[in-house]
């Protein structure tokens, strides 16, 4: 039989990313294809360096999208800041932790590990003790909002830290990026690197990187190569800097980054701290829903994500056939348990697109029916109106 057009069914995606896509960004990445040096494209690669920075909050020249996912975006910061030998100190809280110390390691790095519970914040204490334990360390490398477990770390309070031992500092703003305040210049980021499928309401596969000139030092003068080409800054700076000097490096992903200029004005539309209030809004009334349910919360309330919600799955329940029914039943895709919390959790994201009453309600109203009929010890028909209750105030 001919494999014929793949029409994929319409979900609504209130996992741990991707989320759910603007159809405005949709419609972009439809427009004609251009060459990627076409004037035209050009022009409008600079505007994506813009809208960038504010996104970012920073005023960092070197402000582009990584033509890749998130993970390459981790990767180009620990490629071209870390050499061999360097001693990193690696935060983790949680899956994206682990993966830090997989980079550093690849780049020749010596990675010291501070743990925390998942489910925690970083903390500062403790990373400040690896700090003076560690006199020679270079990197501070640490996830700002971790994905797998629904909690958020002080950034500003952990580079402020990493610059008093003269480290730098490099954050994963894969999740927070649109979601939640991220202040580069403010907070002093030197080294940043974010993901489009999560707050952004934008296809999955493009990943946001900023780096200050504290950074751009350091890259320069390494006494190394950069052992990735693709992801040598040196390099892929001469397809993104300066507009008089464009030189191939690699075909960009023309109509992604259609999509990603689409929805960065959106962003800016909306304004950043618009975002974040709708983010927090929709959090409130998603979690007052849960709560009258009877589920309870992984992260303590001061540490939680509003983006991405953790709740413990209660006893007895069957994680998989809940999943798969709020999927068959009503086309809704919520997260499993990652590493350790898999089987014990589930994840609701409301990222981007995705934060939105409709989707809160939806989800709560599902989940009272898939529970309901999995006999679930929880509260019935209650969720909705608590949810709603929060949504009109
Ligand atoms: C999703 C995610 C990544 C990886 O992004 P991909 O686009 O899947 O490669 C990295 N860090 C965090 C915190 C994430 O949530």
């Amino acid at each position: 039989m001919a494999i014929k057009s793949f029409h994929p069914p319409q979900r609504i995606l209130m996992g741990p990313g991707p989320s759910d896509v603007s159809p405005r960004v949709l419609g972009a990445m439809a427009r004609p294809t251009l060459g990627h040096l076409d004037p035209v494209f050009v022009a409008m690669m600079d505007e994506m360096k813009e809208l960038l920075k504010y996104a970012f909050q920073t005023k960092n020249e070197l402000t582009m999208p990584v033509s890749a996912p998130g993970s390459a975006g981790m990767e180009t910061c620990f490629v071209n800041l870390v050499e061999p030998g360097d001693k990193v100190i690696v935060c983790q809280n949680g899956v994206f932790g682990g993966r830090m110390k997989e980079n550093v390691e690849r780049c020749g790095g010596v990675a010291v590990m501070v743990q925390d519970e998942w489910g925690r914040a970083v903390d500062p204490q403790k990373v400040e003790d690896a700090l003076k334990a560690n006199p020679d360390t270079k990197v501070v490398a640490f996830v700002h909002a971790e994905t797998s477990t629904g909690a958020q770390s002080d950034a500003k309070t952990l580079v402020a830290l990493a610059h008093k031992y003269n480290c730098l500092a490099i954050v994963d703003a894969v999740t927070s990026l649109g979601g939640t305040p991220v202040k580069v210049d403010e907070w002093d980021i030197d080294a940043i690197y974010s993901g489009t499928q999560k707050c952004l309401s934008c296809t999955p596969g493009l990943s946001p990187v900023s780096f200050n000139a504290r950074a751009q030092e350091k890259i320069k003068n390494r006494k190394t190569k950069v052992q990735s080409w693709f992801m040598d800054l040196n390099l892929v700076m001469g397809y993104w800097g300066a507009a008089t000097k464009r030189a191939y490096h690699h075909t960009a992903p023309i109509n992604a980054l259609y999509g990603l200029h689409e929805a960065l004005v959106m962003l800016q539309e909306e304004g950043l701290e618009n975002s974040w209030a709708r983010h927090q809004k929709n959090h409130l009334a998603l979690r007052a829903g849960l709560e009258a349910m009877g589920l309870k919360f992984v992260v303590p309330e001061a540490e939680r994500l509003p983006q991405l919600n953790a709740i413990t799955i209660p006893d007895g329940v069957d994680d998989g056939a809940v999943r798969t029914a709020l999927l068959n039943d009503y086309q809704l895709e919520i997260g499993a348990g990652l590493g350790v919390m898999a089987g014990k959790v589930w994840r609701f994201g409301l990222m981007g697109y995705a934060s939105n009453p409709r989707n809160v309600l939806v989800c709560l109203g599902a989940l009272d029916d898939v529970l309901g009929r999995a006999k679930a010890p929880i509260q019935r028909g209650v969720a909705v109106a608590a949810a709603q209750k929060v949504l009109a105030g």
